[in-house]
């Protein structure tokens, strides 16, 4: 019954099978994985999974986005 818990999670990232690093929810990520040219594998999955190799590539359009959100919302 000693049965290790399966709660790792692997990239929601097309073609990746990485263990995933960062979770979000899928709404507020998937525009900035569509920007660097990645899909996601299941894209009505409410939580999207990304390693630490899509985190990085994923943050520099996330980043971008949510500055771009501040300046709209004035803070
Ligand atoms: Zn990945």
């Amino acid at each position: 019954m000693a049965k290790v818990s399966k709660s790792e999670k692997i990239c929601s990232i097309v073609g990746c099978d990485k263990p995933s690093k960062r979770s979000f929810a899928t709404t507020r990520i998937a525009e900035s994985v569509a920007a660097k040219g990645l899909r996601i594998k299941d894209a009505r999955a409410r939580k999207t999974y990304l390693c630490a190799d899509h985190w990085k590539i994923v943050k520099k359009a996330f980043k971008k986005e949510t500055k771009a959100e501040r300046m709209r919302w004035g803070h």
